[in-house]
């Protein structure tokens, strides 16, 4: 088995949570299990070791396990896009559509220098909303977003597209259904 089929094959489905109908791709074995936790990293390493990324950021908050030792790794620092009302200094907020009601992340107004280049990683993308916020955010800071990276794509919610439509590179490891 190649690694992607590998890391794919860790990924646990769990059917009917947190609602009726979902089915939700729960990435906390891959963090569990040592060899997969370090293809996993070792697998967004490889790609971006010689893009001269400046700066890693990671979403709140599966994409702060993730983001922290992919940063380490390409000897850059680490910047967490956060959920609303947890940065303490000033911040610039993006708000986005979810199924119900509307959610809002934020980013420190410092957090790069203007033309830093910026690996933004989440696990997931589902309708794209959280990933074109915390990319609207970087790119208002004046950094560019090199690419929007995550485990796992579910194309037929359209995210991935929505993020390309909008000329931001999209990466994941695997897609599901
Ligand atoms: P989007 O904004 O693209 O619709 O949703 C992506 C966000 O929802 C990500 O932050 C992700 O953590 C979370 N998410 C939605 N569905 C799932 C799922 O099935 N598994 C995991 N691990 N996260 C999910």
């Amino acid at each position: 088995m190649n690694n992607i089929d590998y890391l794919r094959s860790v990924i646990r489905t769990v059917p009917d949570w947190p609602e009726e109908g979902v089915m939700f791709r729960d990435i906390t074995p891959l963090f569990q299990n040592k060899k997969a936790f370090r293809k996993l990293i070792d697998t967004f390493v490889h790609r971006y070791y010689d893009h001269e990324i400046d700066a890693v950021a990671g979403v709140d908050a599966r994409g702060f396990i993730l983001g922290s030792p992919i940063a380490y790794e390409l000897n850059t620092g680490f910047i967490p896009v956060r959920k609303k009302g947890k940065l303490p200094f000033e911040t610039v907020q993006e708000s986005y559509e979810l199924e119900y009601g509307s959610a809002t992340v934020e980013l420190h107004t410092d957090s790069f220098k203007p033309g830093d280049k910026v690996l933004l990683i989440d696990d997931l993308i589902a309708t794209g909303g959280t990933m074109i916020a915390a990319a609207n955010l970087i790119k208002r800071l004046g950094a560019e977003v090199v690419e929007a990276a995550a485990i796992i794509d579910l194309p037929d919610l359209g995210g991935s597209a929505k993020l390309r439509e909008q000329g931001i590179d999209v990466y994941s490891i695997c897609e599901f259904e």
